[in-house]
């Protein structure tokens, strides 16, 4: 007989009632230390004062009105999010799925309105993730998501990871746009080099197409920037956003340059919950805390301390781990056992990892997780790793 949830998900025997900072308690009374921060999401941990005072203070006034009206609450966060990064103008959704399914219409939009309807392909990469829907999984494309949910969407093409010649070949007076992760997440934490963002923004400007990046588990602080791409100096057209700028409640956006957004007049996309005050509310306590440069220096001095601890892991534990790679906050412990080996094991030590593509351990502990739990965090992974060292 079927589970009364949907079983598409193998889950882990865990659950957890309340969770303070870095940490989550199972209902047995054991204290997990939360290097997974739920995908990314929970940029400033659980329970944060800050958050809850948001969302408690809003609740208490009103949850919801609709996009009939005006939502101040959205409008100031939008503004916030304009004065920070290369965009003008921001579509709040509750997901970075949504976030995808308006990227791909913008796009296509654009140019449509720019008289060329034929262009309307996308180029992606293999082995990047940008979602669940229709448009979603057309445009990570992998088999794994695809496989029986056919017809796909049609106007993706796959490029592999980091081709630029392959790139440049798959351009045609049919691209629409190309669609990256600065760093890929589920893929296996690969970081995008900055020399290949800026090569795809001049191909991108050379051939006029538009450049999309989804930052859904990359931006919001978890790179040590506000955005990741923020590193390499570039900037792109348009950028799906979700995961971390809730802080756990479901909130996302797209953020775009006027011109690549004038196609997207009233009417043409919309959203029920998208920004509903109980939302903005908390993006907005997160943007003033994440958005500084205190709080971003501080993410980077983390990610010092926490890459140099694992360095000498996977030096000292060289049959379980080959290497680290990342950027920031945004860690991967490529693994020479099988990754879900170690996240079991992990779970044994009271941690929790996320496994991600390319045999990846994937650690996204809370941007603000001190240096306490960054010395119990690779405490505990080396007491997982020694557990299966034969
Ligand atoms: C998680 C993720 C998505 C999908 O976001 P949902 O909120 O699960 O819909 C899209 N792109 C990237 C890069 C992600 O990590």
């Amino acid at each position: 007989m079927i589970a009364s949830v949907l079983p598409t998900y193998a889950r882990a025997p865990l659950n957890f009632v309340s969770g303070q900072g870095s940490w989550l308690t199972e209902a047995d009374g054991r204290r997990f230390l939360d290097l997974g921060a739920g995908i990314a999401v929970n940029a400033l941990g659980h329970a944060h004062p800050a958050l809850v005072a948001a969302l408690t203070e809003q609740a208490q006034k009103l949850w919801h009105v609709s996009n009939l009206y005006q939502i101040p609450q959205q409008q100031t966060l939008a503004d916030k999010l304009v004065a920070a990064t290369f965009a003008d103008t921001v579509f709040f959704t509750n997901s970075g799925t949504e976030s995808c399914e308006l990227a791909v219409k913008m796009a296509r939009k654009y140019w449509f309105d720019q008289g060329a309807p034929q262009r309307t392909e996308i180029i992606t990469l293999n082995g990047s993730f940008h979602g669940r829907s229709s448009a979603g999984i057309a445009a990570a494309g992998s088999e794994k998501m695809t496989k029986g949910f056919g017809p796909l969407l049609p106007g993706f093409v796959h490029i592999d990871w980091a081709d630029h010649d392959a790139i440049q070949t798959a351009i045609t007076e049919n691209t629409a746009a190309i669609l990256i992760e600065p760093v890929q997440g589920e893929g296996g934490i690969r970081p995008i080099p900055t020399q290949c963002l800026m090569g795809l923004r001049k191909l991108c400007d050379d051939h006029g197409i538009l450049l999309i990046f989804d930052e859904v588990q990359c931006g919001m602080g978890r790179t040590g920037k506000l955005f990741a791409h923020e590193w390499s100096g570039i900037t792109p057209d348009i950028m799906m956003v979700a995961k971390g700028i809730g802080g756990g409640f479901p909130l996302g956006a797209v953020l775009a340059t006027e011109t690549a957004a004038s196609g997207m007049t009233a009417g043409t996309h919309g959203s029920t919950y998208g920004g509903n005050p109980l939302a903005c509310a908390v993006g907005n306590a997160v943007m003033d805390i994440v958005n500084t440069p205190e709080f971003l220096d501080q993410v980077n001095a983390r990610a010092g301390t926490f890459r140099q601890g694992l360095q000498s892991l996977v030096d000292t534990n060289p049959d379980i781990f080959e290497c680290q790679r990342g950027l920031g906050l945004m860690i991967g412990l490529k693994c020479r056992i099988p990754n879900t080996d170690l996240v079991s094991a992990c779970y044994k030590q009271d941690l929790l990892t996320v496994p991600a593509g390319d045999n990846v351990l994937r650690l996204l502990p809370p941007l603000n997780i001190d240096e306490t739990d960054i010395r119990t965090a690779i405490d505990r992974l080396d007491a997982a790793a020694k557990s299966l060292t034969p």
